[in-house]
């Protein structure tokens, strides 16, 4: 998996670090930004509600090419 956050667009929320903490936390600064080693997603089964779970749809889930 490949996970996309749009820094511009993310309003610090923060309900995919709620929702997904074993991916997603929160940076200095409130944004969102993704756990180091979890780039991939980690096979985590709540990747995809947290990226649901955004209110500004900021977080795109894609499967990693090749
Ligand atoms: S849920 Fe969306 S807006 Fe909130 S911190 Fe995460 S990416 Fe940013």
């Amino acid at each position: 998996m490949r996970i996309d956050i749009d820094k511009d667009v993310c309003i610090g929320a923060g309900q995919c670090a709620l929702t997904a903490p074993d991916v997603f936390t929160q940076d200095d600064d409130g944004y969102s930004t993704v756990l180091p080693g979890r780039e991939d997603g980690g096979g985590s089964p709540l990747l995809r509600e947290a990226a649901r779970a955004c209110p500004v749809s900021a977080i795109t889930v894609s499967e990693a090419v090749g």
